[in-house]
């Protein structure tokens, strides 16, 4: 099949203030605005439903086999596979080696010690380790996200924030900014 590119040009932070909704986590509107939403306009108006598969490279993990069902109730009336999930014992590496012998290059992230590659290393549902990483090899793109969520705070006064942190059984929101203090602080081995 030809490949199709979709979508409708907005940044994760264009939807996060056209929403007045900062994405975390938890809800991350940026996923259906600009992932979700186009996929399936673009299938309402060039496929059938009824003879249209869907596959979804959802991988064999146990986390990925729990979100299969809510993915399969959620695109239909289209009928979804998971293909990966057929192969039980298939890890990150081997489909990473397999890519890599059809001649794909595997996006860099992956080398440095990335889960995915989405959106650049910001996924707004990614956790602290994933956001130090972020720090660690592009701290340039963490800066640029830090001071976007300081804005967005204090534009709309809300003790709101990217990551949360759990603290006597209570979560609060954690900003990046305090992420990057934390980390500083460690490095320096002060307390
Ligand atoms: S990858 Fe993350 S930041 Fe990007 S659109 Fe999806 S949820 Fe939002």
């Amino acid at each position: 099949m030809p490949l199709v590119h979709i979508g409708d040009g907005r940044t994760p932070w264009e939807v996060f203030e056209q929403k007045q909704y900062l994405g975390n986590s938890r809800i991350a509107p940026c996923s259906y605005a600009l992932k979700i939403l186009p996929c399936r306009r673009w299938l309402t108006d060039n496929t059938d439903p009824t003879t249209t598969v869907l596959y979804i490279g959802l991988d064999p993990s146990r986390r990925d086999r729990r979100r299969a069902p809510a993915i399969e109730r959620g695109w239909r009336p289209w009928r979804v596979e998971f293909p990966l999930l057929d192969e039980p014992g298939l890890s990150k590496a081997a489909m990473l080696a397999e890519a890599r012998a059809l001649g794909l290059t595997p996006p860099q992230a992956y080398e440095l010690g990335f889960s995915h590659a989405n959106c650049g290393q910001l996924c707004v549902r990614a956790g602290q380790k994933h956001w130090l990483n972020t720090l660690t090899h592009f701290p340039d793109r963490f800066a640029d996200y830090a001071e976007r969520e300081q804005k967005f705070r204090t534009r709309t006064g809300k003790d709101v924030a990217i990551l949360k942190e759990t603290r006597g059984g209570v979560t609060y929101p954690l900003t990046l900014t305090e992420l990057r203090r934390r980390h500083e602080q460690a490095q320096r081995g002060t307390p």
